[in-house]
């Protein structure tokens, strides 16, 4: 994954002096012990859990909530109060806090012990009021948090902690994101467009302006031998198709080459990990950005078309999310539908740029025309997107707020075989059902373009959206129009128009 940080994640524990030096010697061992059970085992977490020391004064607390601000590798907090912990003593140290927050009430042990259990036990192993008053403190002082009930070693309770570690990595990465904008959003398209100021105090996303001309420079600066190099690579990776005439496919290949070889060190030169581009303005380049841009997103890079940068940014933020899952995440276009009765499907594509972590096979590497952008033909991958669970996200600028609307779905396989077209493109059945997806996602002002992923699920995406502090709106089962719209009007009460 380019650019990524190898973030941490700091556990405090929450007690008391009241109860003597032997039981926070015990605290200190059990917090041990249950912050270390994310860092091995069966269930690993994707990033390390860091143990601090146990905490039963307010000048601890908000002396080891300033370091994590301050630390560049700790991308959040979390806490747990083994025993009761007088929430008083946080309040200083909350206020310091900006970072992503997740409190467990759990206790280290499952079942109670009736035979043996006494006084002292309960005095250890009474989380089940002490997070509660801990829990009374962040509802007061209304802290963007998560929070987990359930004991620490079971399954869907460590799966829900490692959700909230992809989703606060992945807002750690947005505050420090570039992305970088070849070309202004496509001409008069309003979904696309936004207010990038408002979007750096909520993100923290940084969405410079470059002329494609500095890319160009770039392109001229390519060697042979690069282009050579990356070609065997192309030789391994994808089936290359070579048409009626194999000089001209390689030929057009090659160049994408160079634009990926320009591409990445102009993005490494700016440390930018998302960009878009714009078949509108493609001055100085041959051919719109295809098998280029694809290859980037595979590798990571956060992308969308027609200068579509808070997709771009989606799916950065998608791809640290999901890094190390089984599936994938790539820009999506819904194209076109599948009308008929009891079988709505959407069918998702653009004109080239399709990331192949989604594809169920090796793909093909193909040139064809291109109808529109008014430059040579541009060489890209082809494929059909991996069935299974998937979701659509889409972040919209509603005028002076974000909201960002997500669609589960089912991606399916094709039942007929695309013969002639000559793009990457996967087909899903949104949930709940065809038109209630449709509708729900149009009511909401969705956009055409999405973040897809078929690696994460809502969960992932609530968890960025309260990180971030934005309004976020899932459609999947259980989804009604009527209640639908009440939401959206309810949201807008809350969150501004
Ligand atoms: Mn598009």
């Amino acid at each position: 994954m380019v650019n990524l940080v190898p973030y941490e994640f700091w556990f405090l524990t929450g007690s008391q002096h009241l109860y003597g030096e032997d039981t926070l010697r015990q605290v200190a061992a059990d917090a041990q012990k249950i912050a270390a059970s994310f860092n091995g085992g069966v269930q690993k977490g994707p990033y390390p859990v860091v143990y601090k020391p146990v905490l039963t004064n307010a000048d601890d607390i908000e002396k080891i909530i300033r370091e994590a601000e301050a630390s560049s590798s700790c991308a959040g907090i979390i806490t747990w109060m083994h025993t009761f912990s007088p929430a008083k003593m946080w309040v200083r140290g909350l206020n310091a806090l900006t970072k992503p927050l997740l409190h467990l009430n759990t206790q280290t042990n499952s079942a109670i012990p009736y035979a043996t259990m006494d006084m002292d036990f309960m005095n250890l192993n009474q989380s089940a009021h002490g997070d509660r008053e801990f829990g009374h403190v962040t509802a007061r002082m209304n802290v963007p948090r998560k929070v987990i009930a359930g004991h620490w070693a079971q399954g869907r309770f460590r799966e829900r902690v490692f959700t909230w570690m992809r989703a606060a990595a992945a807002a750690t990465d947005a505050r420090h994101l570039t992305v970088a904008r070849f070309g202004d959003n496509m001409r008069d398209v309003a979904v696309t467009d936004g207010d990038k100021v408002a979007a750096m105090g909520t993100f923290g996303w940084s969405v410079p302006y470059y002329g494609i001309g500095d890319l160009a420079e770039y392109l001229k600066a390519v060697s042979p031998g690069d282009i050579g190099r990356l070609m065997e690579e192309y030789e391994s990776a994808y089936t290359i198709v070579p048409g009626k005439d194999k000089d001209y496919t390689y030929a057009h290949i090659r160049e994408q080459a160079a634009l990926e070889i320009a591409l990445t060190a102009f993005l490494g030169d700016k440390k930018a990990s998302a960009f878009t581009t714009n078949f509108e303005d493609l001055h100085g380049l041959k051919q719109l950005p295809g098998l280029a841009a694809q290859r980037l997103m595979a590798s990571g890079f956060g992308f969308a078309a027609e200068g579509d940068w808070k997709t771009a940014a989606m799916v950065r933020a998608l791809k640290v999310m999901a890094q190390g899952l089984p599936g994938g995440v790539s820009f999506m276009e819904d194209y076109t539908y599948n009308l008929e009765p009891g079988a709505g499907m959407i069918l998702g594509a653009h004109m080239l740029e399709v990331c192949p972590s989604i594809a169920a096979a090796k793909p093909t590497l193909e040139v064809h025309p291109l109808g529109i952008g008014g430059k040579e033909d541009p060489a890209r991958l082809v494929f059909d997107g991996a069935p299974g669970s998937a979701l659509c996200a889409a972040v919209v600028d509603m005028g002076s707020r974000f909201r960002l609307v997500c669609n589960q779905a089912q991606a399916v396989a094709a039942p007929e075989k695309f013969a002639a077209l000559p793009v990457a493109r996967v087909l899903w059945k949104p949930e709940p059902a065809m038109e209630t997806a449709c509708e729900a996602w149009i009511l909401a002002g969705g956009g055409h373009h999405t973040a897809f992923t078929t690696a994460l699920d809502a969960e992932h995406l609530r968890d960025f959206a309260e990180i971030c502090g934005i309004e976020c709106v899932v459609i999947g089962a259980g989804t009604e129009i009527p209640a639908f719209r009440n939401e959206l009007r309810w949201n807008s009460a809350f969150w501004g128009k």
